[in-house]
Protein backbone atom coordinates (compact mmCIF):
# COMPACT_ATOMS: atom_id res chain seq x y z
CA UNK A 1 0.00 0.00 0.00
CA UNK A 2 1.37 3.11 -1.01
CA UNK A 3 1.75 6.08 1.84
CA UNK A 4 0.35 9.37 1.61
CA UNK A 5 -0.07 12.06 3.88
CA UNK A 6 -3.64 12.94 5.61
CA UNK A 7 -2.79 16.80 6.16
CA UNK A 8 -5.41 18.80 4.41
CA UNK A 9 -4.10 20.46 1.17
CA UNK A 10 -0.85 18.39 1.14
CA UNK A 11 -0.84 15.91 -1.34
CA UNK A 12 2.40 14.47 -0.77
CA UNK A 13 2.48 10.68 -1.39
CA UNK A 14 5.49 8.31 -1.16
CA UNK A 15 5.11 6.99 -4.68
CA UNK A 16 6.59 10.63 -6.11
CA UNK A 17 8.61 11.51 -3.68
CA UNK A 18 10.74 9.23 -1.53
CA UNK A 19 12.68 11.36 0.65
CA UNK A 20 9.67 12.16 2.61
CA UNK A 21 8.78 10.07 5.22
CA UNK A 22 5.35 8.96 6.57
CA UNK A 23 4.04 8.97 10.00
CA UNK A 24 1.99 7.20 12.03
CA UNK A 25 -0.41 8.88 14.83
CA UNK A 26 1.19 8.68 18.48
CA UNK A 27 -0.20 6.26 20.59
CA UNK A 28 -0.95 9.02 23.49
CA UNK A 29 -4.54 10.07 23.82
CA UNK A 30 -3.15 13.56 24.53
CA UNK A 31 -0.67 14.23 21.84
CA UNK A 32 -3.21 12.69 18.92
CA UNK A 33 -5.86 15.04 19.72
CA UNK A 34 -3.17 17.74 19.67
CA UNK A 35 -2.05 16.23 16.13
CA UNK A 36 -5.34 15.97 15.06
CA UNK A 37 -6.09 19.79 16.15
CA UNK A 38 -3.02 21.04 14.56
CA UNK A 39 -3.82 18.85 11.49
CA UNK A 40 -7.63 20.71 11.34
CA UNK A 41 -8.85 17.71 11.40
CA UNK A 42 -10.28 17.01 14.70
CA UNK A 43 -13.34 14.80 13.78
CA UNK A 44 -11.19 12.45 12.37
CA UNK A 45 -10.93 8.40 12.19
CA UNK A 46 -7.50 7.10 12.53
CA UNK A 47 -6.70 4.12 10.61
CA UNK A 48 -3.04 2.12 11.06
CA UNK A 49 -2.59 3.52 7.57
CA UNK A 50 -3.11 7.19 8.70
CA UNK A 51 0.08 8.29 8.26
CA UNK A 52 1.46 12.46 8.54
CA UNK A 53 4.20 13.19 6.40
CA UNK A 54 7.56 14.36 7.22
CA UNK A 55 6.35 17.92 5.54
CA UNK A 56 4.66 18.79 8.62
CA UNK A 57 7.45 18.50 11.38
CA UNK A 58 10.06 20.86 12.31
CA UNK A 59 13.81 19.34 12.44
CA UNK A 60 14.08 19.51 15.74
CA UNK A 61 10.96 16.83 15.92
CA UNK A 62 12.70 14.82 13.71
CA UNK A 63 15.44 12.29 14.20
CA UNK A 64 17.62 11.41 10.95
CA UNK A 65 18.37 7.78 10.37
CA UNK A 66 22.18 6.96 10.80
CA UNK A 67 22.49 4.83 8.12
CA UNK A 68 21.20 5.19 4.38
CA UNK A 69 18.52 2.49 5.04
CA UNK A 70 17.55 3.59 8.61
CA UNK A 71 14.14 5.20 8.75
CA UNK A 72 13.68 8.72 9.96
CA UNK A 73 11.52 8.80 12.99
CA UNK A 74 10.13 11.45 15.33
CA UNK A 75 11.15 12.82 18.90
CA UNK A 76 8.44 11.80 21.48
CA UNK A 77 6.99 14.82 21.69
CA UNK A 78 6.87 15.40 18.26
CA UNK A 79 3.60 17.79 16.66
CA UNK A 80 3.08 18.22 13.18
CA UNK A 81 3.24 22.71 13.20
CA UNK A 82 4.32 23.05 9.48
CA UNK A 83 1.38 23.27 6.89
CA UNK A 84 0.03 25.16 3.43
CA UNK A 85 -1.67 27.77 5.88
CA UNK A 86 1.24 28.77 7.44
CA UNK A 87 3.00 28.76 4.33
CA UNK A 88 4.95 25.71 6.42
CA UNK A 89 6.49 28.22 8.84
CA UNK A 90 6.28 28.95 12.42
CA UNK A 91 5.61 32.11 13.19
CA UNK A 92 6.82 33.67 16.53
CA UNK A 93 3.75 35.44 18.84
CA UNK A 94 4.88 39.05 18.23
CA UNK A 95 5.67 38.56 14.89
CA UNK A 96 1.78 37.36 13.83
CA UNK A 97 0.51 40.59 16.04
CA UNK A 98 2.87 42.83 13.99
CA UNK A 99 1.85 41.44 11.33
CA UNK A 100 -2.10 41.99 12.08
CA UNK A 101 -0.98 45.72 11.75
CA UNK A 102 -0.58 48.01 8.72
CA UNK A 103 3.16 47.38 7.86
CA UNK A 104 5.38 49.77 6.22
CA UNK A 105 6.53 49.08 2.27
CA UNK A 106 9.43 47.77 2.97
CA UNK A 107 12.10 45.12 0.62
CA UNK A 108 11.03 42.31 2.82
CA UNK A 109 7.28 42.36 2.45
CA UNK A 110 7.10 43.04 -1.51
CA UNK A 111 8.93 39.89 -1.61
CA UNK A 112 7.35 36.96 -2.96
CA UNK A 113 5.28 35.17 0.09
CA UNK A 114 7.00 31.69 -1.21
CA UNK A 115 9.84 32.45 -0.45
CA UNK A 116 8.86 31.79 2.96
CA UNK A 117 8.74 28.27 3.10
CA UNK A 118 12.22 28.30 2.49
CA UNK A 119 14.13 27.61 5.75
CA UNK A 120 15.10 31.16 6.58
CA UNK A 121 12.68 31.86 8.02
CA UNK A 122 14.18 32.57 11.38
CA UNK A 123 16.50 34.89 9.01
CA UNK A 124 13.43 36.89 8.36
CA UNK A 125 12.37 37.15 11.73
CA UNK A 126 16.13 38.92 12.49
CA UNK A 127 15.47 41.25 10.11
CA UNK A 128 11.77 42.05 10.68
CA UNK A 129 13.58 42.22 14.30
CA UNK A 130 15.84 44.77 13.35
CA UNK A 131 13.93 46.58 11.07
CA UNK A 132 11.00 46.74 14.15
CA UNK A 133 13.85 48.44 16.49
CA UNK A 134 14.79 51.16 13.65
CA UNK A 135 11.05 52.11 13.84
CA UNK A 136 11.29 52.36 17.73
CA UNK A 137 14.31 54.36 16.95
CA UNK A 138 12.80 56.89 14.66
CA UNK A 139 9.78 56.89 16.72
CA UNK A 140 10.96 57.74 19.59
CA UNK A 141 13.00 60.60 18.03
CA UNK A 142 9.68 61.73 16.58
CA UNK A 143 8.06 62.07 19.74
CA UNK A 144 11.26 64.08 21.08
CA UNK A 145 10.55 66.42 17.94
CA UNK A 146 7.13 66.83 18.38
CA UNK A 147 7.67 67.37 23.05
CA UNK A 148 10.14 69.95 21.58
CA UNK A 149 7.54 71.80 19.33
CA UNK A 150 5.00 71.28 21.89
CA UNK A 151 6.98 72.63 24.81
CA UNK A 152 7.90 75.60 22.08
CA UNK A 153 4.29 76.34 21.79
CA UNK A 154 3.76 76.38 24.86
CA UNK A 155 6.04 79.00 25.41
CA UNK A 156 4.93 81.16 23.00
CA UNK A 157 1.50 81.27 23.92
CA UNK A 158 2.80 82.07 27.17
CA UNK A 159 4.92 84.69 26.16
CA UNK A 160 1.20 86.11 23.56
CA UNK A 161 -0.79 86.10 26.65
CA UNK A 162 1.65 87.67 28.72
CA UNK A 163 2.01 90.07 26.49
CA UNK A 164 -1.98 90.65 25.81
CA UNK A 165 -2.32 91.23 29.58
CA UNK A 166 0.26 94.00 29.71
CA UNK A 167 -1.82 95.84 27.07
CA UNK A 168 -4.62 95.09 28.89
CA UNK A 169 -3.58 96.45 32.01
CA UNK A 170 -2.24 99.84 30.30
CA UNK A 171 -5.55 99.95 28.39
CA UNK A 172 -6.99 99.99 32.16
CA UNK A 173 -4.61 102.36 33.33
CA UNK A 174 -5.77 104.41 30.42
CA UNK A 175 -9.55 104.05 31.28
CA UNK A 176 -7.97 105.09 34.80
CA UNK A 177 -7.16 107.57 34.03
CA UNK A 178 -9.99 108.93 31.10
CA UNK A 179 -12.38 108.42 34.24
CA UNK A 180 -10.94 109.46 37.53
CA UNK A 181 -8.72 112.35 35.58
CA UNK A 182 -9.80 115.39 37.72
CA UNK A 183 -10.26 117.81 34.32
CA UNK A 184 -12.20 114.86 32.53
CA UNK A 185 -14.82 115.07 35.83
CA UNK A 186 -15.25 118.77 35.92
CA UNK A 187 -15.59 118.07 32.09
CA UNK A 188 -18.73 115.64 32.27
ZN1 LIG B 1 1.89 16.00 4.21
Amino acid sequence: MIEHCCVPLCSASAKFNSSLSFHSFPACSDLRSQWLINIRRDQFTISPHTKVCSRHFIPDHLIEPKTPEGRRRLTKDAVPLLFEWNRYSIQAPWLSVWERGERPADPTSLEDPSTDLTPSSLDTSCTENEDLSREVEELRYQLHELRVQLTFGLEQQRLQLRRMKMCLIHECQGYDNVFFHPKNNSKG
